[in-house]
Parts: C-alpha cells; sequence; structure tokens
C-alpha cells in the first residue's frame, strides 16, 4: 500500500513538472522570435562516394537567456501542439533565405539548403504561395532552398497534404521525404507523393544493421528508391564503418557526426571554404 503512495506521489509530481516546463516555453515562446533567442544550424550532406559537401539541412536552436539551451526534440512538439510552429517555421526559411541570398552577393559556392516544414505546415493551403512570394522577397534561385517533410505528416486525411505538397513541387521546389523508416505508410507516400530525395531515419538504421535480414531491408528500400529515381541521405551516421557500409549499399549522401555535427552560421561558411564541393 505505502509503495502504491508513492508511485502516486512520483506520478503526480512527474506530470506536473512537465506540465510546468510546457507552460514555461509557451510562456517564453512569444518574446523568442522578436529577441532573436532561435539561432539556426547548419549540417552540412555529403556524398559518399566523393565525400564532398552537397548540401546542408537547417535546424533550429533555441538559446534562451534564463533557461539556457533547450533541443528542439522538447520544443518542437510543443509547438506542434499550440500552433506556433508556424509561426517558427516561417520565421527559420526567412532567415535561411536571407542567408542564402547572402552568400549570392558574397560569391559564396552554393549549395541548396534544407528546412524541416512541420506535419502542421502542410495542412496550410495558403502554404504554396508563401513560399513561393518567400524565394521573391530574396530573389534566390529555386533550387536552393529544399524542403524536409515528415513521413509522420501522412496520415488518413492526406489528400489534402497531397494536394498541397503536389501544388509546392510543381512552382519548382524539390522535396525531401524526412525520417523515412519510421511510420506505417511508408511506401504508400512513396507513388502519392513528389519527391526526390528520400532520408533514412537514423532510428531505421539502427533498427536495422546488426541482423542480416535487417540488412536486407535497407537494401531493399536503398534499391527501391533508386528504381525511383530517387537520390538516398542516410541520417545519423556516427562511423567510418557506417559509411562504408551504407556506400556498398548504393546509399549516395550521408548526414551525421562522423561528417560533422550541426554548427553555427559563421562555421558553416568556414567549413564551405575548406571543404571541397561538388
Ligand atoms: P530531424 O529533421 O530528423 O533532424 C535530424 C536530427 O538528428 C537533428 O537533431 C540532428 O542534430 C541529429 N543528428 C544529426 N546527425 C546525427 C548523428 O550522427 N547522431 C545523432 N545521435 N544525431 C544526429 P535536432 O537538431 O535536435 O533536431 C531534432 C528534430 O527537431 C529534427 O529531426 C526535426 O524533426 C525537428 N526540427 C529541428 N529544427 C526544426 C525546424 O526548424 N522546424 C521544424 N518543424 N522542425 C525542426
Ligand atoms: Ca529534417
Ligand atoms: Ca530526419
Ligand atoms: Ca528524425
Amino acid at each position: 500500500e505505502g509503495n502504491y503512495d508513492s508511485f502516486i506521489t512520483y506520478y503526480d509530481d512527474s506530470i506536473r513538472e512537465k506540465l510546468l516546463r510546457e507552460h514555461m516555453i509557451t510562456n517564453a515562446m512569444k518574446r523568442a522570435v522578436d529577441e532573436k533567442q532561435f539561432v539556426i544550424y547548419y549540417q552540412p550532406k555529403f556524398d559518399l562516394n566523393s565525400e564532398c559537401v552537397i548540401g546542408a539541412e537547417a535546424l533550429v536552436r533555441w538559446k534562451h537567456p534564463e533557461f539556457g539551451f533547450l533541443s528542439p526534440g522538447e520544443f518542437i512538439p510543443i509547438f506542434e501542439k499550440n500552433g506556433f510552429i508556424s509561426e517558427l517555421d516561417y520565421y527559420v526559411w526567412d532567415c535561411v533565405c536571407q542567408k542564402i541570398a547572402s552568400w549570392v552577393e558574397t560569391g559564396h559556392s552554393l549549395m541548396p539548403i534544407s528546412v524541416n516544414v512541420s506535419r502542421v505546415d502542410l495542412y496550410n493551403p495558403k502554404l504554396p504561395q508563401l513560399l513561393f512570394d518567400l524565394i521573391n522577397k530574396y530573389k534566390i534561385p529555386i533550387q536552393y532552398l529544399h524542403l524536409e517533410i515528415t513521413e509522420s505528416a501522412y496520415t488518413d486525411n492526406a489528400k489534402q497534404m497531397i494536394d498541397i505538397v503536389n501544388e509546392i513541387r510543381k512552382i519548382g521546389f524539390v522535396i525531401e521525404m524526412d525520417d523515412f523508416g519510421t511510420g506505417y505508410s511508408s511506401l504508400n507516400m512513396l507513388s502519392d507523393l513528389p519527391i526526390e530525395i528520400l532520408k533514412l531515419d537514423m532510428s531505421f538504421l539502427r533498427n536495422n544493421v546488426g541482423r542480416s535480414s535487417g540488412r536486407s531491408v535497407i537494401q531493399f528500400v536503398i534499391n527501391l528508391a533508386k528504381w525511383l529515381g530517387l537520390f538516398v541521405v542516410a541520417e545519423g551516421v556516427e562511423t567510418q564503418e557506417q559509411a562504408i557500409f551504407l556506400r556498398n549499399m548504393g546509399c549516395d549522401y550521408a548526414q551525421g557526426y562522423y561528417y560533422s555535427k550541426p554548427v553555427d552560421d559563421s562555421d558553416f561558411e568556414k567549413l564551405l571554404l575548406e571543404t571541397h564541393l561538388c
């Protein structure tokens, strides 16, 4: 009986703590954009064969003056619930476009930067126009802004989302399918959505690489992607061994700590000057 009591107390405390933290994050988010607390990091993507940089992913970071560094893994799900994600995503895309425009101006070597598009954004019919206006606002060539859409955005009521994604593709944006291998509807998505690049989720690779049947699944997915004419990016590559394994399987590109962690814009610019581009 005593154990049961302490379980209830423990359970209450952890829920209360979670709610408090969520409340704290919700209160703090409103001024965070204006006060420039959100900063963008860039993680380069590498060609597994030539080892040159072929692009990068923009990942948001929140540096709060009191609470310190908050992880997107914590605040993004909260923003997806309360709707703030759309405002944050737009802010991130705007910052990235501005950066790309500045690289055009300074004569930096250019490569596509991929931004994340939340599942919430994909149900907004104004999204295609909004993205188109953004490209025009900064006058950047459309091929330099890629859009990563997460597999989990594809749910039962996908028709509307499929229409929106098709419209975005028609404008000329390259679409990357993020987190592939984590959901349940993966194969339908491949034929329903106009994607060019498939990103294999880190957990999908981790779960399968240890068994021979799992390795066959990885090989199958890569072959399937090739048959469909897609490029394949492996996420979360941390060792040379993993890079060689993926290259042997015919995977095109990799992103992960083995090559580079996400870095801030000035480090990313340095990396661009030092690294061989394709
Ligand atoms: P994601 O889009 O799948 O991004 C990849 C995550 O894996 C990033 O975590 C990245 O730092 C991490 N990562 C990269 N290489 C490695 C590796 O070798 N090992 C390990 N262990 N991790 C690696 P991050 O930056 O914490 O982002 C987490 C998630 O938050 C992202 O997953 C994405 O779903 C979301 N997110 C981040 N920025 C944005 C954004 O601007 N908008 C939206 N909507 N979501 C975002
Ligand atoms: Ca992503
Ligand atoms: Ca991903
Ligand atoms: Ca992921």
